[in-house]
């Protein structure tokens, strides 16, 4: 069978794409999710039987325990993690609750923590295997208004390289991505003046696409980047070089 990959934060924008994406290049693949059931159940069906559409929700040891197991038991072995899923906050620090700050940890850093710790064990058995951390531009540069999700996409940089470290011996590659601005939901409160201004700052003139990421994630994953890991690949149209 070709590769496998597990995908969180696959119902819904980047993650969608790279589900889509990633099977059209003969991968099985995992869509995990949390609320957007119908849209993860559709995208199951659109790819058909390389396709398994999983629920958990990544701030759950037990439930990214029970998904990594259903994912094996369907697949046979998890090739590529992509830890995608993420939730975005906005206000001045001052203003976010240490249970809001704590939470979005929880489901940003500690999420891909769990998911890893599910899925490591099975890579360094069978020594190979990809892990792709989803950050963030402003993990990277920092954002006003977005400390809490800044330090978080950070947290993200800090531990893919660690990690890149701990297993490449075994034959393991970690790295991010850091998209800059994306068309998805997570920026719908973004105003069309607002996204018209970002790509003008941009130098390649536009805002991102989930295919923007979905491209990049798709070559980390592959043998064509094997002796890349630890690495923080940007993919901002340039905003920040
Ligand atoms: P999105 O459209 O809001 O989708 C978020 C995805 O994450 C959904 O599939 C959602 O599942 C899932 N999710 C949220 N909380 C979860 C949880 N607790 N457990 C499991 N799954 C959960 O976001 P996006 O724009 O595609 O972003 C994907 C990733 O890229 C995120 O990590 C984000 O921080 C990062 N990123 C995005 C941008 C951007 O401009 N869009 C820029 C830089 C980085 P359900 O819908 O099923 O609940």
């Amino acid at each position: 069978m070709g590769k496998v990959a597990l995908i969180t934060g696959a119902s819904r924008g980047i993650g969608r794409q790279m589900a889509r994406d990633f099977a059209a290049q003969g991968y099985g693949v995992a869509i995990g999710y949390l609320r957007h059931e119908q849209e993860a159940l559709a995208l199951q069906a659109e790819l058909g039987p390389s396709a398994l559409a999983v629920q958990a929700d990544v701030s759950d040891a037990n439930a990214v325990a029970a998904m990594v197991q259903k994912v094996c038991a369907h697949f046979g072995k998890i090739d590529v993690l992509i830890n995608n899923a993420g939730i975005a906050s906005f206000g001045l620090l001052t203003e976010v609750s240490e249970k809001d700050w704590l939470w979005l940890f929880d489901v940003n850093v500690h999420g891909a923590y769990r998911c890893i710790r599910e899925v490591l064990p099975k890579m360094i058995s069978r020594r190979r295997g990809a892990i792709i951390n989803i950050s963030s531009i402003w993990g990277v540069t920092g954002a006003s208004c977005e400390v809490c999700y800044s330090a978080s996409k950070a947290a993200l940089i800090g531990l893919t390289k660690a990690l890149a470290k701990e297993v490449g011996p075994s034959g393991i590659r970690v790295n991010c991505i850091a998209p800059g601005v994306i068309e998805t939901d997570m920026n719908a409160r973004l105003s069309a003046a607002d996204l018209h201004a970002l790509a003008e700052e941009t130098p390649l003139g536009r805002i991102g696409t989930p295919e923007d990421i979905s491209a990049a994630a798709l070559f980390l994953a592959s043998s064509k980047a094997s002796f890349i890991t630890g690495q923080v690949l940007g993919a901002n149209g340039g905003l920040v070089i």
